[in-house]
């Protein structure tokens, strides 16, 4: 038995000898805040009126727990409000109800997906449900995956994986192949692993965001005749502009001839492969051929952020690449301690939350949201003017539209001035820069936004001047 050395008269820490009530109040209090916040939304507009957060600092005598709620308050009711049905402008839904709990649990475990020893039960967690997505969208046994805080992270644990794998890791002349749609974080994954900008190929893509395959065999044929060696193709299924899908199951053929990784961005995407009544516009998808994929149910399903998986055809390439061994854990040779199956270290227990999350919902459940989303796309596109505006987009919920037939420095203020107006009648969309150009950007994947709420959002569009 440990003894009580010695009594704080205040609880830092839920503590084995009372009844933590203290916490229970904490928690209860906290909720009351967070709830009413959730109830107040249709009173409270996407983004908060008062722009200042002013930041209260940390004193040296601490503070009592009253004034932190103050505090706390202050600190949501000055927050972005993904939960406003006019909250339309990002990946980033309300929050499904049970991941919040999910994030509660993994923060009072506080355990670390570091190491097994650590996270004994969860580990097994993460590693059954990315084996369970895996098999879903149609991976063999060999399969397997890993959780990080985010899908930048996943995109570079899938290129870093792919380099090591192909040999060419100390070679400059190995080459990065994406779409010109793909996402900026292939950028930033390029840079992390010294990838020369040169050595990055961008295939065009057509009116609607997707890959063109013609170019892509083009380019292929044309590096095959040159010195360069091709480390990885990655291929965007949901691009963050148009939500388009780059041909899959052409790359994939061409990259398994040539012997070449395959990464698949579906951090959009991705979600849309687990109902099994898949869209139409996957019904002659295999991905069978596939290397790795990126997931990131964060954007979609509204599991609380960040929930990213990288799915990988076989898992041992995860193993090779990222295995150091930790010098610090005495662990037995069959233990896969899966901070060594990534480029994180110490890891939250993320995949709590995803796993209520799915479980919570069901396969009918996620086939529900998918499709409520898709619907309300087809919504707006139906009472959008079409004689007002171009449209463009893929088969996912994004869509990016520009008024037509406006001289490009007029279309830029337009799209400024009306994100504005729409932004005054509380419906928050995007405006991003595609080719040199400003575009504005609705993502359906509020749950909150209803019908009527995209009528009048049409109507303010129709009618702009
Ligand atoms: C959001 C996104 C990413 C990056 O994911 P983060 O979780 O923001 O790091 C990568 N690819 C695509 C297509 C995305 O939309």
């Amino acid at each position: 038995m440990i003894k009580n050395l010695k009594k704080h008269n205040i609880n830092y820490f839920p503590s084995p000898n009372e009844d933590n009530k203290d916490l229970l109040i904490i928690l209860n209090k906290t909720s009351e805040i967070l709830c009413k916040w959730f109830s107040d939304t249709n009173q409270l507009s996407p983004l908060p009126l008062k722009k200042v957060f002013n930041v209260s600092y940390p004193q040296d005598n601490g503070c009592d727990l009253n004034s932190l709620y103050d505090e706390i308050h202050n600190l949501i009711y000055s927050s972005f409000n993904p939960s406003h049905p006019g909250s339309l402008a990002h990946l980033d839904p309300p929050p499904l109800s049970i991941s919040i709990i999910g994030d509660l649990i993994a923060a009072g475990l506080n355990n670390n997906l570091l190491a097994e020893e650590l996270s004994p039960s969860i580990s097994i967690l993460e590693t059954e449900i990315c084996k369970w997505f895996a098999k879903r969208i149609g991976f063999t046994d060999a399969s397997g995956g890993i959780a990080a805080s985010g899908g930048t992270l996943n995109n570079l644990n899938a290129l870093v994986t792919a380099r090591y794998n192909s040999g060419l890791i100390n070679d400059p002349n190995a080459v990065l192949i994406l779409s010109e749609d793909a996402h900026v974080s292939f950028k930033k994954c390029a840079r992390i692993l010294g990838i020369n900008e040169k050595n990055i190929y961008f295939v065009e893509t057509n009116i609607n965001g997707s890959m063109n395959f013609s170019s892509f065999d083009k380019l292929l044929h044309q590096l095959s005749k040159s010195e360069k060696k091709i480390f990885a193709v990655v291929a965007t299924f949901g691009t963050t502009n148009f939500g388009a899908l780059d041909p899959i199951n052409e790359i994939e053929n061409r990259c398994k001839n040539e012997n070449i990784w395959l990464h698949i961005d579906a951090s959009i995407g991705g979600v849309f492969l687990i109902p099994n009544n898949r869209n139409k516009f996957l019904k002659n998808l295999n991905i069978s051929n596939v290397n790795s994929i990126t997931i990131n149910p964060q954007k979609i399903l509204g599991i609380a952020k960040t929930s990213s998986l990288l799915i990988v055809s076989n898992i041992d390439n995860l193993k090779k690449t990222f295995q150091t061994g930790l010098p610090y854990l005495d662990s037995s040779d069959d233990v896969v301690n899966l901070g060594e199956l990534g480029v994180q270290g110490s890891r939250p227990a993320e995949i709590i939350k995803l796993w209520l999350g799915l479980k919570y919902l069901g396969i009918n459940g996620i086939e529900k949201i998918l499709d409520e989303t898709l619907s309300k796309k087809s919504i707006f596109l139906d009472k959008l003017d079409k004689s007002k505006f171009e449209i463009f987009t893929g088969p996912l919920h994004i869509i990016s539209f520009l008024p037509k037939n406006m001289p490009p420095k007029e279309s830029d203020e337009w799209t400024l001035s009306t994100k504005k107006v729409l932004l005054e009648n509380d419906y928050m969309i995007s405006r991003p820069l595609y080719k040199g150009k400003y575009y504005l950007r609705i993502v359906f994947g509020n749950f909150n936004t209803t019908e009527s709420h995209i009528t009048e959002l049409t109507n303010l569009l129709n009618n702009i001047k």
